[in-house]
């Protein structure tokens, strides 16, 4: 009897290449897909979770309010309510997103439950997307908004500890907190929330810092300090503000047991936060410098001090982080994703990392300014061969230095990049002049060999 061999059967990809793919519902993708559609420009948008909001829904603690003021959080073109407080919690910003995608009936383009497990680029110039059930389509490009605060970075630490540890991340209701021995590491935003949180319903607070931190009041007579900077102030002025602010709100870090910060305000994300200097001088929280070492459930810092607790929130932040992309497409130095124009490539077009950075101000305000020029940029794409990226790295733009920003030098420069955008067009046909066989080069897939044409 002959042996026939069977096809291999390669699973059907559905031809999308009319349109791109947003990866992410939260506020990034909700905002990206709302330009989109401004633009009159075809997309499909997934989110991996069961509902729209991201981060707002599913990411942060129960008792989360912004720290940077409804003014510069909601999406200019769309204000929060007016009876929306000047910090609104974590389920008024859920609910919020959820007016957005009414609002621009952005809900019929989003499928939900829908987790994206690889992104990677086929002939042609197009990108195949394989979700968690093993569908593939295949896409004219894809917008990367799948967040950057879920990727938990958890220290290293000599020894062990018998009680609990776990993630910011992890942390979503006080009760995780009620009557416990509580040490929070960090001294960003989320850690000084946990470590107020535990010093109102803990048995105990301590915030381990290594390193002091400028801690920014949320206000300043009156008024939230991310509205009292101004567009026309320049970076040296902004900080000269906030610190006088920090000065007359707070007095010196020595009145609170802390060191001096060895950075300039602003170096670093800035702490916003009233409650920790408070509780400080209520004895509520005490601060302790880096931990040493573990040992049961004491906990040894480096001024040789020992205590011991039951729980360890690691407010140690994240990783920037791209699982479904093939390590060729793996941009990110440290928390900076090596791209130009704050999301495109010189050696790929079609893929778009967006919302990686962190501003200083509040993320709707960015995208409403962001999201028209990427609009114009994503035109301009369909025109040129090559990537906007070798457009704007031919033009002389940099790689970015930093993932920190002040949102006004990008409103700044997203002004004149729009009114210049015509000079922005001139250019790119002449680099797509010069490059005429520019392809994106094809991947090989990293999960499965099935997959591979
Ligand atoms: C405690 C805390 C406080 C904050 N406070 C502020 C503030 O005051 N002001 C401010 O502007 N920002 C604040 N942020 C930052 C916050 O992350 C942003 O406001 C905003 O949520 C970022 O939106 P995003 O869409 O980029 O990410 P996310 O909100 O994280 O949304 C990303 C979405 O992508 C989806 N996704 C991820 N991977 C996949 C996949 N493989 N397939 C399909 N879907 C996927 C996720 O399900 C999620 O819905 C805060 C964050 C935290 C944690």
């Amino acid at each position: 009897m002959v042996q026939i061999d069977r096809p291999r059967v390669v699973p059907q990809s559905i031809d999308r290449t009319d349109r791109h793919l947003i990866l992410g519902a939260g506020f990034v993708g909700l905002g990206m897909a709302q330009a989109l559609q401004a633009a009159g420009i075809a997309y499909d948008q997934v989110d991996a979770s069961d509902q729209i909001g991201g981060n707002w829904y599913h990411g942060v603690y129960q008792t989360a309010h912004i720290i940077s003021s409804k003014k510069v959080t909601q999406f200019t073109h769309f204000p929060m309510p007016e009876d929306y407080p000047d910090f609104p919690s974590a389920a008024q910003m859920r609910d919020y997103l959820n007016a957005f995608a009414d609002r621009f009936d952005l809900r019929s383009a989003i499928e939900l439950n829908r987790t994206v497990s690889e992104v990677r680029p086929i002939e042609n110039n197009h990108w195949q997307v394989t979700f968690a059930d093993g569908e593939q389509r295949i896409y004219k490009g894809v917008l990367l908004c799948n967040g950057h605060h879920w990727d938990k970075r958890f220290p290293q630490f000599q020894g062990e500890f018998k009680g609990e540890m776990i993630h910011s991340k992890d942390y979503k209701h006080p009760d995780q907190l009620r009557g416990k021995r509580v040490l929070v590491i960090g001294g960003g935003n989320s850690a000084c929330d946990i470590a107020a949180e535990a010093a109102r319903v803990g048995a105990k607070s301590v915030l381990s810092l290594r390193e002091s931190v400028w801690f920014l009041p949320k206000t300043f007579a009156g008024s939230p300090i991310t509205d009292l900077i101004q567009g026309w102030m320049p970076e040296s002025l902004q900080r000269l503000l906030a610190y006088g602010i920090v000065r007359l709100t707070f007095g010196r870090h020595e009145d609170y047991g802390l060191a001096q910060p060895t950075y300039r305000i602003f170096e670093k994300h800035p702490t916003l936060n009233n409650e920790v200097p408070y509780y400080i001088q209520h004895g509520r929280i005490q601060p302790k410098p880096a931990i040493r070492q573990l040992s049961g459930d004491q906990v040894e810092f480096v001024d040789e001090s020992c205590e011991a607790f039951d729980l360890i929130v690691c407010a140690t932040g994240f990783y920037v982080s791209y699982p479904f992309l093939p390590p060729a497409l793996q941009r990110t130095e440290g928390a900076i994703v090596q791209c130009y124009g704050g999301s495109f490539l010189d050696d790929y077009r079609g893929i778009y990392y967006i919302g990686w950075g962190q501003a200083r101000g509040g993320v709707g305000s960015l995208i409403s300014a962001y999201g028209p020029f990427f609009a114009r940029c994503l035109k301009l794409q369909d025109e040129i061969n090559v990537p906007i990226g070798l457009v704007l790295k031919e033009m002389g733009q940099a790689l970015p230095q930093t993932h920190l920003s002040d949102p006004h030098a990008i409103f700044r420069q997203l002004k004149v990049s729009n009114w210049g955008f015509g000079w922005l067009k001139r250019k790119a046909h002449q680099v797509d002049r010069h490059y005429p066989n520019f392809q994106n080069l094809p991947l090989l897939s990293t999960h499965d060999p099935h997959l591979v044409h």
